[in-house]
C-alpha cells in the first residue's frame, strides 16, 4: 500500500495545536525582530493535525525492517539483538540528563563523577578483553577508530624521527581501511589474499619496505576466516619497525577466546555498536574505541579519563604529545554506556559463550547451505560465512535477485557483492542471538529460492512484491533523490 507523504496529507488551515490569540502588545514581543530577518512568506510546512502526525510516523516506523522484527543476517554488520537492559541503563535520568560541561570534580558539583567512572571502568574492561595497555573511547564509529589509530601510528613514527608513508592492507579488507589510511595521509598498498582465503605471506613480505608505517589486518577477515599467519606477519612487521593494526570490528568472533594484544597487535579499534550491543544502522550512532600498547600511549587524543589518588575521576587535557581532538567532549557516551552494561551483564563467561554461539551459528549455515550454494572458501569459518551465487548466476539469477527474493520470504537480505574478491557474494552473519528454529526457516527459504532458480529462473524479475517500492534504479535513487511524490 502506498503511503502518502506528510506533505500530501496537508490540508490548508489544519493545525496540530491552536494557541490563544496574542494581544497586539504580546504579538510585538519584548524584542522586535528586525524586518531584514523576517521571511517574506511563511515556511512551506505541511498543515496537519497532531493525529495526522502520530499516524504518519507510527506507520512509517512500522515499515522499518529491523532486528526487533526480522532475522537480519547482514554480513559484516553484526545486526544482533540488543538486550533491553542496556537500553534501560542508557535511559536512566542520571545518565541521559547530564551535560558534558557540568563540573567534573567533587566540590565543584560531582555531577559527572558517575559518568567518568563508567568511562574509566569501560576502558579497563576493554583492556582486559583485548590485551591492550590503554583505550580512548572517543571515536564515534569503526572508521573513525581506524582514522584515530592511523593518526596515532603516524605520530609514533614522527616521534621516532622517521616518518613513514605506506600502509599495507589485504585486498579482502573492509573499504573503510584503505579510505581511513588515505585520509590519514598514507599511501595504501594492497596485499593479495592466498588460495586459502587468508593473507598471502609471500606477497606481504614483498611489499614490506622500510617506508611501511603499518599493516592493517582484520581478524576474522571479511571472508569470516581466522588469519592463521598473524604471528608470522607480526614478527616480520616488527623486525621492520612496522606497527600492526587490528581492525576489531569482528571481535564478536573472538571475545573471550583470543586477545589481539597477545597476538602482537600494537593498535586496534573495536566496533562497540557491533560487538557490544547498541542498535545500529542508518549511519549511527556508534563508538569505535581504540586500544594501544604502551609505546603509543603518549599520543592518545585529548582528553583522557584519569583516576586520581583521592579516588575521584577527571578529564586530562594536558597531554603534550597527543594527536589532539578527534571528537567533541568524550565520544558517544550513550553507546559506551550500553557497551559497559553489556560487558557487565554477560561477564567473561557470557562473552565467551556469545562468541561460541556466533561461530556455531555461522558454521551451521555453511554446512546446511553448501548443497545449494557454492562456498568458495569451504573451511571452518568464524562468525560469518560467505557463499557465492555463481551457480545460480549461470542460469541468470544473480546474488541481487536472491536478496530480493529473501525479502518476500520475510528475511532481511545478507550483504551482497562483498567482499569484492568473491564473485556473486552472499555474506551471511547470523549472530549469536538467533535460535536454531530461525536459522532453519532461513535455510528453508534459501533452499526454496535455489530450487526456483533452477526450475524457473525467469520468476525473479518482479521481486520483491511485498514492499511499497519493488526494484528502484538504485543509482538514480541515490544521485537524483526525490523525497516528494
Ligand atoms: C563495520 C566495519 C568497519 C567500519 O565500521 P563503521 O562503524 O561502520 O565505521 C570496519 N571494518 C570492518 C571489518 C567492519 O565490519
Amino acid at each position: 500500500m502506498k503511503q502518502p507523504t506528510i506533505f500530501e496529507r496537508s490540508v490548508a488551515g489544519r493545525r496540530g495545536v491552536t494557541l490563544p490569540r496574542l494581544s497586539p502588545a504580546e504579538a510585538r514581543g519584548p524584542l522586535p525582530v528586525p524586518p531584514a530577518l523576517c521571511a517574506d512568506a511563511p515556511p512551506d510546512l505541511p498543515e496537519v493535525s497532531e493525529l495526522d502526525v502520530v499516524r504518519h510516523y507510527t506507520l512509517l516506523s512500522q515499515r522499518n525492517c529491523c532486528v526487533d522484527t526480522h532475522f537480519y543476517p547482514l554480513g559484516s554488520c553484526t545486526m544482533k539483538y540488543n538486550p533491553r537492559v542496556c537500553e534501560k541503563v542508557a535511559a536512566l535520568d542520571g545518565f541521559a540528563g547530564i551535560h558534558p560541561l557540568l563540573p567534573q570534580l567533587r566540590g565543584g558539583g560531582a555531577l559527572t563523577q558517575g559518568a567518568l567512572e563508567v568511562l574509566w571502568r569501560t576502558e579497563r574492561l576493554l583492556c582486559d578483553l583485548t590485551g591492550m595497555e590503554a583505550f580512548t573511547l572517543q571515536p564515534m564509529a569503526g572508521a573513525h577508530g581506524e582514522l584515530t589509530g592511523l593518526l596515532l601510528i603516524a605520530a609514533y613514527h614522527r616521534a621516532q624521527g622517521r616518518p613513514r608513508r605506506r600502509v599495507l592492507i589485504p585486498d579482502s579488507a573492509h573499504g573503510t581501511n584503505p579510505a581511513s589510511a588515505a585520509i590519514a595521509g598514507f599511501e595504501v598498498v594492497p596485499v593479495a589474499t592466498g588460495p586459502d582465503g587468508t593473507i598471502d605471506l609471500a606477497d606481504f613480505e614483498a611489499r614490506l619496505t622500510p617506508d611501511t608505517a603499518a599493516v592493517m589486518l582484520t581478524c576474522p577477515n571479511t571472508l569470516g576466516l581466522f588469519e592463521r599467519q598473524i604471528r608470522e606477519v607480526a614478527e616480520r612487521a616488527h623486525a621492520n619497525g612496522t606497527l600492526l593494526y587490528y581492525d576489531g570490528a569482528n571481535m564478536n568472533a573472538l571475545m573471550g577466546r583470543v586477545r589481539p594484544g597477545d597476538l602482537g597487535f600494537d593498535v586496534l579499534h573495536l566496533n562497540a555498536h557491533k560487538t557490544l550491543s547498541t542498535p545500529h544502522g542508518g549511519g549511527g550512532p556508534g563508538a569505535g574505541p581504540v586500544g594501544v600498547k604502551a609505546a603509543l600511549l603518549p599520543f592518545l587524543p585529548v582528553s583522557t579519563v584519569e583516576k586520581r589518588d583521592d579516588g575521584t575521576f577527571a578529564l586530562n587535557y594536558d597531554r603534550p604529545q597527543s594527536i589532539g581532538y578527534i571528537a567533541p567532549f568524550y565520544g558517544n557516551f550513550g553507546v559506551l554506556l550500553r557497551a559497559y552494561t553489556y560487558l557487565l551483564a554477560l561477564g567473561g563467561d557470557g562473552l565467551r559463550e556469545a562468541t561460541d554461539h556466533a561461530v556455531l551459528n555461522a558454521n551451521y549455515l555453511r554446512v546446511r547451505l553448501r548443497a545449494c550454494f557454492d562456498v568458495p572458501y569451504d573451511r571452518l569459518c568464524l562468525h560469518e560465512v560467505v557463499l557465492s551465487a555463481e551457480r545460480q548466476a549461470r542460469a541468470g539469477v544473480r546474488a541481487v535477485d536472491i536478496a530480493k527474493a529473501l525479502i518476500d520470504a520475510g528475511f532481511h537480505p545478507p550483504t551482497v557483492y562483498f567482499p569484492l574478491i568473491v564473485r556473486e557474494a552472499l555474506m551471511i552473519e547470523p549472530t549469536e542471538t538467533e535460535s536454531k528454529q530461525t536459522l532453519d526457516s532461513f535455510i528453508a527459504a534459501l533452499e526454496a529460492i535455489a530450487r526456483r532458480a533452477e526450475e524457473e529462473p525467469g520468476s525473479f524479475a518482479e521481486q520483491p512484491a511485498s514492499t511499497p517500492v519493488s526494484r528502484p534504479d538504485e543509482t538514480k535513487a541515490a544521485r537524483d533523490m526525490r523525497l516528494k511524490a
